[in-house]
């Protein structure tokens, strides 16, 4: 394979003549595949059916402690859901609060929380001058959109093969006063699979913050969503290293069943200090007296066990992991060695993340979607929709049938490499 930057103007003319051709064609068939968001299939949601059947009108609603489910009581939960997901999440049970169907919903409300009354009997910060967050990046657009829509300074801190850049983490966490937080995804991240390294966790735990209520948003979304049996990342465990560090209040943990159930209707769960969850108690039952407990036995009844949990997402691994292979097989063959892209082959989670050429992210997602392929907007991935080298894309293998995913990948790379052409051919 030649890198394109080294054909001739000619070649490369001749050769786009060639891709135009085929992407024409492929346009006519009028497609329509949506690889913008990372949905699970519904054959995945079908893994999960059985949830309906584990609770009817015949079976017992009373939960250990005897708590009644169809009544009101537990505000943070029934003890088995909790028990259920520290063992997802690695904490102790009493380290757990159950919330409802969404841990973004958390997320959003633990900022709100902090604007509007402070974090553990700290100013509001609403009532400072100045609120920053660290965002590392590529990241999740919709923690930044959390965090745009309240008004603080989101800074860019670039993601590396370990983690977030941790020199510079360090730096501004330890000195600025004003930076309050962090957004996190260290298992499988979205978009890039990364998986942060012991090195990388425990330099976290070790911050010592310049604010007292700086805390980690460590959104723990992909804890379990392994790819592959036998290659599997592992994350150090940051509640327990921030305790030994002396910071056992420096992070909240988030995590949820979404693409574990049913997204949308699964339960989601923070982690945290017993000084934290107190904090988050008191303000949460002034907002409600408790969250779904029927959708949480449903999952208990369903799930049974942490190891419940481990044996249905080797199911929805086998579903996933063709498509990821396809992907990736097409990228490897169609893109390899021509220089006008990179990407990881992750072991996990619900993306490919994919650099272009400086300056032809949004060019190749426009051109995607000429031929009917919706991906994630380009920008997404960054703090206000700006990507400064406008090069990442986020690529959602989940939710095509492996057919469609075949197309999309191949329309995909033909948009790849026109735009690359034209972005090379004008640099000649
Ligand atoms: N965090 C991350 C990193 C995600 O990718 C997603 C889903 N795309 C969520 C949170 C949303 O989770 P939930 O459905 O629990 O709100």
């Amino acid at each position: 394979m030649t890198a394109y930057k080294d054909l001739s103007k000619e070649e490369l003319l001749e050769l786009k003549k060639g891709l135009e051709a085929r992407f024409e064609e492929i346009k006519a068939k009028g497609l329509s595949l949506d690889m913008s968001r990372g949905k699970p299939a519904a054959d995945q949601l079908n893994l999960s059916m059985g949830m309906m059947d584990v609770l009817n009108s015949s079976e017992e609603l009373t939960c250990a402690n005897g708590v009644d489910c169809r009544n009101y009581g537990g505000l943070d939960g029934i003890d088995e859901a909790k028990q259920l997901l520290a063992d997802m999440m690695e904490v102790p049970k009493d380290n757990v609060i159950i919330f409802g169907n969404s841990s973004l919903n958390v997320m959003y409300d633990t900022v709100a929380r902090a604007m509007t009354h402070g974090v553990m009997g700290s100013t509001p910060w609403c009532k400072l001058d100045k609120v920053k967050f660290l965002c590392p990046v590529p990241g999740y657009d919709r923690h930044f959109a959390i965090t745009e829509h309240f008004g603080i300074e989101m800074i860019n801190i670039p993601m590396t093969s370990e983690g977030p850049d941790m020199d510079l983490v360090e730096e501004l966490v330890n000195n600025d006063p004003a930076v309050k937080g962090i957004w996190c995804v260290p298992k499988y991240s979205n978009p890039q699979g990364i998986t942060y390294s012991d090195e990388t966790v425990f330099r976290f735990a070790n911050l010592k913050p310049a604010a007292e209520d700086f805390r980690i948003f460590w959104d723990n979304a992909y804890c379990v969503h392994h790819l592959y049996e036998d290659k599997q990342d592992y994350l150090l465990e940051i509640l327990m290293e921030c305790k030994k560090a002396g910071n056992p209040d420096m992070v909240y943990k988030f995590s949820s069943t979404s693409k574990i159930s049913f997204p949308g209707s699964g339960i989601a769960a923070m982690a945290a200090s017993d000084a934290n969850l107190k904090d988050i108690r008191n303000m949460m039952k002034v907002q409600t007296i408790g969250h779904d407990k029927v959708n949480q036995l449903r999952h208990v009844r369903f799930f049974k066990d942490i190891h419940g949990i481990v044996e249905h997402m080797k199911k929805h691994a086998d579903i996933l992991r063709p498509k990821f292979e396809t992907v990736l097989e097409v990228l490897d063959k169609e893109l390899g060695g021509l220089e006008i892209g990179s990407w990881i082959a992750p072991r996990g989670g619900y993306f490919i993340s994919f650099d272009a050429l400086d300056g032809c992210a949004k060019a190749i997602v426009a051109k995607a979607k000429e031929a009917g392929v919706v991906l994630t907007g380009a920008g997404a991935t960054f703090p206000y929709g700006k990507d400064p080298h406008d090069s990442n894309i986020r690529i959602a293998p989940s939710y095509p049938t492996p057919e469609e995913l075949e197309m999309a990948a191949d329309i995909f790379v033909l948009s790849v490499k026109l735009v690359s052409i034209d972005k090379i051919l004008e640099e000649k």
